[in-house]
């Protein structure tokens, strides 16, 4: 056996667990942490935009011993009445998610979750997640008109009608250094400096893109703050491209040894995108390669290599879709403008932050789209709607009359064709359209196994239909009150099929007090820490053992520097050890 990388830690996927991990443990044993994501860095420019790179821009699992075909950006998984997007790229989620940070009300706390969390303990993690993630609201436009996003006041007029209150989400977006520390107004849209740990970011754009990687760096995604302090501060080892297939503990001797509980360490092998087999030891590993690719790895080092046989029984237990519900009204009355602005702007609570006995518990974002899709849409609808097609016929005929005769006239042609393409631009679905993203408390009693050696979800979704209920009922009173033309709940829920999409998978490894309760133990001390064995972490979404109805990233970033503490023995703060940062 070679022991020429016998680590302190290797950490596994680069999420919001993953990236705390990681920056957390290299501070404590600098140049002895090793992070394999098993997805591509992306540098400044590099998300995909066209169509042909768009179609490589998906992951797709390597059959056995064969190398990966695509290794891009979105991992879209289908199950048994419930569809997950997840994300693969260094910086995990954070590459692709809507930037909402927003700490679990404190009733979510309540049930199923052990006596040590609430949201009193995390409140101090809450608060550093905070800082590092730069999370505060878009700033006030002030006068300035490339600030005012139409559809944040549409949606807070909604609110009004609707009895409730819109209020501003806390977006993980930049907007200058001085605007993320409290300390000045925003930077000029579009100008660049470095943020507080050093990374250079853009202040956004508003261009809306937030969901497909955003290619100027005003996201503050995990690559540009915990890991990049991780990686320059803390010598931190970070392999890309390398995604873990097997985690085996270690005995006295240092031989792989399935029946040893992870006191001498662990191997953990993994292969690179050409599928090349390789490994490396170390004293500790941290599991975090999200939901599904945790629950996917543990299930099968578990079941199939029979490697980890001691993990509780709970395993792939209490998923959550996190009460997700995608719907579109179309073609309001009012603008709604959705390809403008950073993605989510406010929510709109209905009984999640202030419960109501016996009713569901949700809330109502907004969403914005790139403005490439609308063109998208666009294009689509000659062949959705051939009544479309017709009217745009007629008025391009009148227009076409129109200046025939002032040819015939005045012999002049100028603007026929700023007017030919006004008349056929004009009125598109787009600009009168709203995404509606609604999240909740479900009943998190979906049961993640392995069949046929893949990772397979059993969603009993009737459990949660009085949620989606009340959601579909809010959105035809969205749909009522900007006198649209249809209400669309998301496009799979239609009867007979009834598929629900989540883009928030959590739960599988709960924290709790005892392994018949959960996964990994929430108890001083070890917390995180696999239940039958030592060293063994999971830190993602996967540890939390319901839901949190609100967008779950500030959970799950919380947690996990409340498990970093417990395990380096270092109290965190949001300057991530980068001087004057
Ligand atoms: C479109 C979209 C919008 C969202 N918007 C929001 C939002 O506004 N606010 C919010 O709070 N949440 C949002 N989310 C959800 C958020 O992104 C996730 O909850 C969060 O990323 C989960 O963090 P995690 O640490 O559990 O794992 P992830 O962020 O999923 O990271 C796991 C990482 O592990 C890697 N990995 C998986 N398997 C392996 C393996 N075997 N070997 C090596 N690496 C592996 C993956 O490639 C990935 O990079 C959104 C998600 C999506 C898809
Ligand atoms: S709106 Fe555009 S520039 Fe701003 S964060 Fe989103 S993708 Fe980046």
């Amino acid at each position: 056996m070679t022991q020429k990388r016998f680590l302190e830690a290797i950490i596994v996927g680069s999420g919001f667990g993953g990236a705390v991990m990681c920056c957390r443990l290299a501070t404590r044993w600098p140049g002895k942490v090793l992070l394999l994501e098993r997805g591509k860095r992306y540098p400044k420019g590099s998300f995909a935009r066209s169509p042909h790179d768009f179609a490589n821009n998906l992951w797709a699992d390597a059959e056995p011993g064969q190398s990966r075909k695509l290794n891009g950006l979105f991992d879209i998984r289908n199950y048994h009445r419930m569809d997950a997007v997840v994300s693969a790229g260094l910086g995990g989620g954070s590459l692709i998610y809507a930037n909402v940070f927003m700490p679990a009300p404190a009733w979510v706390f309540g049930e199923r979750w052990p006596a040590q969390i609430n949201l009193s303990t995390l409140a101090p993690y809450y608060r550093i997640a905070q800082g590092v993630l730069g999370a505060r609201p878009v700033p006030p436009a002030e006068g300035d008109a490339r600030r005012t996003i139409q559809r944040t006041g549409l949606y807070a007029d909604f609110a009004q009608a609707d009895g409730g209150t819109s209020r501003a989400a806390d977006i993980c977006v930049f907007f200058g250094k001085g605007y993320a520390n409290r300390q000045s107004g925003p930077l000029p849209i579009g100008e660049q400096e470095r943020n507080r740990f050093g990374a250079v970011q853009t202040s956004c754009t508003y261009c809306g893109e937030c969901d497909v990687g955003c290619n100027v760096h005003a996201k503050n995604t995990l690559d540009l703050n915990y890991l990049y302090a991780a990686e320059k501060q803390h010598g931190a080892l970070v392999e890309t491209g390398s995604e873990v297939t097997c985690i085996t503990p270690l005995n006295e001797a240092g031989d792989t040894d399935s029946t040893a509980d992870g006191r001498h360490g662990y191997r953990v092998d993994y292969r690179d995108d050409a599928g090349t087999a390789r490994h490396a030891l170390a004293r500790r590993v941290v599991v975090s390669a999200g939901t599904l690719g945790t629950n996917e790895l543990l299930l099968r080092c578990r079941d199939a290599l029979g490697t980890l046989p001691r993990l509780s029984q709970r395993l792939g237990q209490g998923f959550s879709g996190n009460g997700d519900f995608l719907s579109f009204v179309t073609g309001g009355e009012r603008d709604a403008d959705p390809n403008y602005g950073p993605v989510i702007t406010q929510y709109i609570d209905y009984g999640l932050q202030q419960p109501q006995p016996g009713q569901p518990a949700f809330m109502l974002e907004d969403a914005a789209y790139p403005a490439f899709a609308a063109w998208y849409v666009e294009g689509l609808r000659p062949a959705a709607s051939p009544g479309y097609v017709f009217s745009r016929i007629a008025r391009t005929i009148k227009i076409f009359k129109q200046r025939w005769v002032d040819q015939l006239f005045s012999g002049k042609w100028s603007g026929s064709v700023v007017a030919y393409a006004n008349a056929v631009l004009q009125g598109d679905v787009s600009y009168r359209s709203s995404v509606l993203l609604f999240m909740g408390q479900d009943a998190a009693d979906g049961t993640l196994s392995l069949k046929r050696g893949r990772l397979a979800l059993d969603w009993p979704q009737t459990t949660s239909r009085p949620l989606y209920d009340a959601m579909v009922a809010c959105g035809e009173r969205f749909k009522q009150f900007t006198r649209a033309t249809s209400y669309i709940p998301q496009p799979t829920w239609a009867w007979p099929v009834r598929n629900n999409i989540t883009v928030h998978p959590l739960g599988g490894c709960a924290l709790a007090e005892k392994p018949a309760q959960g996964v990994v133990s929430s108890l001083p001390g070890v917390r995180g820490q696999a239940f039958g064995y030592h060293g063994l972490y999971v830190a993602d979404g996967s540890i939390l053992p319901t839901g949190v109805g609100a967008n779950p990233s500030a959970t799950i970033t919380a947690l996990a520097e409340w498990i970093a503490e417990d395990i380096t023995g270092l109290a965190p703060d949001d300057t991530l050890g980068v001087p004057h940062a």
